[in-house]
């Protein structure tokens, strides 16, 4: 069996973006890769979104960026501005193509379908594949989007909708998500933070089905793609080994309080390009601490009250966008993280901390 001197297990999000920086780097020119996947084949299976708060290699596999964005609960719409942080797309589709015909012109790149084919024994490992272990208190996040095409032009396509929380709450935290590609098509995701063991929530195709056709009032219209996906609102746990890495999801990439992954996943690809040459020495990539201490709170305060939700979230985004942007995208300051932290309902979390 061949040896490597890296192997990536897993090539998702996390996998591919670091083989591509380490291969864009120059970094596999002298080094051997395996990247281990069981998938038969790549196509379009999900959308990546976030505020652009730092760069990364894939503005070509942007679909839409938009630099307006609104919130609401009922009755109370907040529209906000994000022209500093526009919010961009990714569509997975071109993501996977464009990496995959970079990788396929180094020949110290290699696809395999299984661990037992390589001979790991003296290579270092990063690994995208996490360890979930089934706790009925876990919280997730979990959705079902679908992509949808009109006849008509129907959607503002210069404004896109972060949360509605008009619907249905079923004791829990439930808001759609609006993406106007264009003024004819759109994906709307109907979106849960949860403990996953309900399963009276997984009526998802009802609740767009209610959601296009009663809310927005949306008849004549085609569903052109559908995503669904669940996002640990917590870390998997990792096993420690000096010749190990977790990297994506399974890396602890994840911000808890919104399950943004994407960017995070791009920073620690960078991260370990840079340090590749001395990988095992250096210190581990992480989340701040302060977002994980905060995170953790928000989501004590979201699991026993559920109820409060819409309004906590609704009044994080009055005042400055770009603040919240930068708290939510791992990128603001003391003051900035004190000014979110005095909107909140002070009770509410203190008593969240206590009991
Ligand atoms: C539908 C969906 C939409 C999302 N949208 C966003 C978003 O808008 N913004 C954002 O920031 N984050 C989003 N996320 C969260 C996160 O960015 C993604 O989950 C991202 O794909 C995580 O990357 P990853 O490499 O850790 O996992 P994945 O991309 O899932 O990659 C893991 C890979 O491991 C492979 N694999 C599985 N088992 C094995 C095995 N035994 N051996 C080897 N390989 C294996 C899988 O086939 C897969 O290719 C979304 C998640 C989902 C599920």
């Amino acid at each position: 069996m061949k040896e490597f001197d890296y192997i990536i297990i897993g090539g998702g999000c996390a996998g591919l973006s670091l083989a591509y920086e380490l291969e864009i780097n120059e970094k596999l020119k002298e080094k051997t890769l395996a990247i281990i996947e069981p998938r038969e084949e790549y196509k379009k299976d999900k959308t990546w979104s976030f505020w652009r708060v730092t760069t990364h290699n894939f503005d070509d596999c942007v679909k839409k960026s938009w630099e307006n964005f609104s919130v609401n609960i009922p009755k109370k719409t907040n529209h906000l501005k994000c022209a500093n942080y526009p919010y961009q797309s990714i569509d997975s589709g071109l993501f996977y193509k464009k990496i995959n015909n970079k990788l396929k012109e180094n020949k110290n790149i290699s696809f395999y379908r299984d661990m037992k084919e390589v001979n790991s024994k003296n290579s270092f490992i990063f690994n995208s594949v996490p360890v979930i272990k089934k706790d009925h208190r876990n919280l997730w996040q979990h959705f079902c989007g679908v992509e949808i095409e009109t006849q008509n032009n129907f959607f503002d396509n210069e404004i896109f909708n972060l949360m509605d929380f008009d619907c249905d709450q079923r004791e829990s935290v439930h808001f759609f998500y609006t993406l106007p590609y264009s003024k004819t098509t759109a994906l709307i995701e109907t979106t849960w933070l949860s403990k996953m063991n309900d399963s009276s929530q997984k009526d998802y195709d009802r609740q767009i089905k209610d959601y296009i056709e009663d809310h927005l009032n949306l008849k004549d219209y085609k569903i052109t793609y559908k995503e669904v996906g669940a996002i640990p609102l917590f870390y998997p746990t990792s096993e420690i080994k000096k010749n190990k890495i977790n990297i994506g999801t399974a890396g602890g990439m994840t911000r808890l309080s919104t399950g943004y992954t994407f960017l995070n996943i791009q920073e620690h690809s960078k991260y370990i390009c840079q340090n590749i040459e001395n990988i095992s020495e250096v210190k581990k990539f992480k989340i701040s601490k302060k977002y994980q201490i905060l995170d953790n709170v928000f989501l004590r305060v979201l699991e026993k009250n559920p109820e409060k939700m819409p309004d906590i979230f609704f009044k994080m985004f009055k005042g400055s966008p770009k603040t919240v942007i930068k708290f939510l995208s791992n990128k603001s300051n003391f003051l900035e993280d004190l000014s979110i932290i005095l909107k909140m309902p002070k009770w509410t979390f203190i008593k969240a901390l206590f009991y």
